[in-house]
């Protein structure tokens, strides 16, 4: 099923380690002592009502946003510092973009680069950050929109690509720089509902490729079918976490089994 990934032949690694993590905004509590530990290859889906701070918690995970409280640990770096001795120092704007590079994310609105093709666009990062020569990145490419099914579309430009197909080449784009984990938020929230399948078909094919997944989805079917865990989060707390079968046949808090019913 995997054939195509297996340019990641190393061990499973991206473990996430969030502890303790809180951020305001103004007065306003976005992410409320959020602790949450997940292993190297796992896939978590993260669920919960409009507002409960599931973006916030993504984009702290790649420094885009910083946390007033806590820490966050990817592979045992602290995200955003420098460990020297007992004591943590502030990475400064180029180390934090260097850490980046160990981190896909996957937006809602694919954000693929309009002025540059397919090809290019899958190009870009790992030359700008001299992951390779040219010439390897363009055969990575090659594998990689293998990998999305989208070889015979390397010369289009983004906006001749339907919704799906851009979303996939976005997918493809943050695997190009082999990060250890992969973030999407609501990444088929803004599909025509007959394309959301295939973006979450290649989302289904990463989720045993070794890179740490976190998903933000109110995909159901897809969290039961792919999910280790399962989190569900209120106003910026994590109420309920657990395996798929756990959280999402047998929810335990009056806040999740209402979100359940409602999206199913
Ligand atoms: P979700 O993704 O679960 O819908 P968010 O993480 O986007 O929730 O937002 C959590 C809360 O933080 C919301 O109340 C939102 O209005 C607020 N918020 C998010 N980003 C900002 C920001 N940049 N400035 C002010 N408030 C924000
Ligand atoms: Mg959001």
């Amino acid at each position: 099923m995997s054939e195509a990934i297996d340019y990641r032949l190393q061990p499973a690694q991206g473990e996430i380690v969030i502890t303790g993590v809180s951020k305001w905004f103004g007065k306003h509590k976005a992410l409320d002592g959020v602790s949450l530990q997940l292993p190297p290859g796992s896939v978590t889906v993260i669920l919960g009502p409009s507002g409960s701070g599931k973006s916030t918690l993504l984009r702290a995970i790649n420094h885009l946003e910083r946390v007033d409280e806590g820490f966050i640990q990817i592979d045992g770096d602290y995200i955003g510092y420098q460990r020297r001795g007992d004591r943590l120092y502030e990475l400064k704007e180029k180390a934090i973009l260097r850490q980046r590079i160990n981190v896909g994310y996957v937006f809602q609105n694919f954000n693929l680069f309009p002025h540059m093709t397919v090809l290019d666009n899958l190009i870009e990062a790992p030359i700008a950050h001299k992951k390779c020569s040219r010439a390897q990145a363009v055969e990575l490419a090659w594998q990689l929109l293998e990998t999305v099914g989208l070889r015979h579309k390397a010369d289009a430009w983004p906006r001749h690509l339907s919704g799906g197909q851009q979303q996939r080449i976005a997918i493809a784009r943050a695997l190009a720089l082999s990060p250890r984990v992969m973030l999407f938020d609501e990444p088929t929230s803004a599909l025509d509902p007959e394309l959301v399948g295939e973006v979450l078909d290649v989302i289904k094919k990463l989720a045993r490729s070794g890179t740490t997944l976190v998903i933000v989805t109110h995909e159901i079917g897809f969290a039961r079918e792919v999910a280790d865990n399962v989190v569900f989060m209120v106003d910026g707390k994590i109420v309920e976490q657990g395996s798929a079968a756990q959280v999402l046949h047998n929810p335990q808090h009056h806040r999740t089994r209402r979100f359940l019913d409602k999206v199913l």
